[in-house]
């Protein structure tokens, strides 16, 4: 059970109060406790997770969402930017009784300039969005792995893509952000504009406002050889070994992820999948076809029982990590390491078999994400080599406590090489320390927290 279970009411008259100004401000576009749609409108993505909030806004403007923060405001209720509730897990811990959850999901567009090579990006847009806008023009994005998560709530938590080795967190490809503030102002930050607040919000997103629209670069990128190979998990030592091995050596245009991935029988997977633990590398090379091969070579010679490595269309790579296409219960754990010796697979390799790991993944970081782009915000860049991250099913709410005791020892057992330091996109549970996700950016981002934000209105997910 998360605090949000232990919802407590607010008090009758101001609840009413409340209420009523919520719907005068925002009408139909606000859902109250007993309305047709509440419950569908409460739920994330992560169904795991059970949100109580006060009321859910379904802003389809940016003054729409003016209103929503001047009315939450004027109510005494606090404010909670949610696009897809794909990182909901982390908010589990937040008591959401006297909180308007913000749900962006109506505010969706792209609108692609391909001369410039930009996108400016409604604030609930999701990632298919942005690849379905700027593939045609030959361009992509620094998205992750899911299509269906958001691009603010991704990007501005640094997001970490199968480009990132190459071309660094798709924080650092933000030139605009567009914002409604604590004060209920719509306020466009840039690099010259309310250049702190610029800083802040890469980093801090959520918690200092509700972005209605972001401007991000894009990557004149049109195909790129990407995809999986797979063998049964009884290989596991072997490709655990081969690929941190190859890792040693691979070039910054290659980033790839290994996972051990036990599947339980269930009539909605392919076959291959079905009942069956496998051991998968996966990602993308940005390499000619030829050079690409050759890369790949000395993982090839495992033969692997499928390989679907080929020069794909760019929009294709969020396919490669067959990531759950639905809302999906979960709950995950990550750490950094600065190194993958052989012991460091070994344990690896072990984790994979803790009853209740359903997931054991390690991705393959460094080259440019290790890097601070001169005029980077709060978060530019990742610490460390390699990120472990473990995922685990809730397919009801008694499992919870099992499946988090379970992703914490596949995380622990890689405990001797971890660093000191967390991608901020993969904190989804509580319990995290968010200050070593941001470095030496946490002092001043705290700050100017108190300064943007001195009441606290803003509820995010990795909370400043
Ligand atoms: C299946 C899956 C695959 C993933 N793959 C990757 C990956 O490859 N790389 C990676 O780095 N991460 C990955 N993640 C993590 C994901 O990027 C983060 O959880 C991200 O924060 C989710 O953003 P969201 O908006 O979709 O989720 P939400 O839960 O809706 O939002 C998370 C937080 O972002 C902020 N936010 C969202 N939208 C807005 C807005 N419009 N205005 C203000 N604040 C906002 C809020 O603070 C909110 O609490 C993955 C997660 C899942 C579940």
């Amino acid at each position: 059970m998360s605090l949000n279970d232990l919802a407590i009411d607010v008090p009758q008259a101001a609840a009413g109060a409340a209420a009523a100004e919520l719907r005068a401000a925002l009408g139909t576009r606000v859902l109250l406790r007993g309305d047709r749609g509440f419950d569908a409108a409460r739920t994330p993505w992560n169904v795991a997770v059970s949100q109580h909030p006060f009321a859910v806004a379904l802003p389809e403007s940016a003054d729409d969402v003016v209103d929503v923060v001047r009315a939450a405001t004027l109510s005494g209720l606090r404010v909670a930017p949610q696009s897809t509730g794909h990182a909901a897990g982390a908010l589990a811990d937040t008591d959401l009784t006297h909180t308007v959850l913000v749900s962006l999901k109506a505010l969706r567009g792209v609108a692609v300039d391909p001369e410039a090579r930009t996108a400016r990006v409604l604030g609930g847009s999701l990632w298919n969005d942005v690849l379905e806008a700027a593939g045609p023009h030959g361009l992509t994005a620094l998205h992750g792995s899911a299509g269906d998560v958001s691009v603010v709530g991704y990007t501005l938590s640094g997001g970490l893509s199968f480009y990132a080795r190459a071309h660094g967190l798709a924080v650092n490809a933000v030139r605009a952000i567009e914002v409604v503030t604590a004060e209920g102002t719509l306020v466009r930050a840039s690099e010259t504009e309310h250049p702190d607040l610029f800083w802040a919000l890469r980093g801090g997103s959520g918690a200092f406002g509700v972005v209605v629209a972001i401007e991000i670069d894009l990557l004149p990128i049109a195909e790129v050889y990407a995809g999986m190979l797979l063998w049964d998990a009884s290989r596991a030592a072997d490709v655990a070994h081969a690929w941190a091995q190859w890792t040693g050596t691979a070039p910054e245009t290659a980033t790839t992820t290994l996972r051990i991935m036990n599947f339980p029988p269930l009539p909605q997977l392919p076959p291959f999948l079905s009942g069956r633990s496998v051991v998968v590398i996966d990602g993308a090379i940005d390499e000619t076809d030829a050079a690409a091969s050759a890369l790949l070579a000395p993982l090839r010679a495992l033969e692997p029982e499928i390989d679907t490595f080929a020069r794909i269309p760019a929009p294709a790579l969020v396919g490669v990590h067959m990531d759950p296409p639905e809302p999906t219960p979960s709950v995950t754990w990550h750490a950094t390491l600065g190194a993958l010796p052989s012991e460091a697979v070994d344990a690896f390799v072990d984790a994979g078999q803790i009853p209740g790991v359903f997931v054991q993944e390690v991705r393959h970081v460094g080259g440019a994400a290790n890097h601070r782009p001169v005029g980077g915000g709060a978060i530019a860049s990742l610490d460390g080599q390699y990120l472990v991250h473990t995922i685990g099913m809730v397919p009801v709410p008694e499992a919870l406590p099992a499946a988090t005791a379970a992703v914490r020892a596949g995380v622990a057992a890689l405990e001797p090489w971890r660093i000191d330091a967390l991608a901020l996109t993969f904190i989804d549970a509580p319990g995290a320390d968010r200050a070593a996700a941001f470095g030496s950016a946490w002092t001043r981002l705290r700050q100017l927290k108190l300064a943007y934000d001195p009441a606290n209105l803003f509820a995010a997910a990795r909370p400043v």
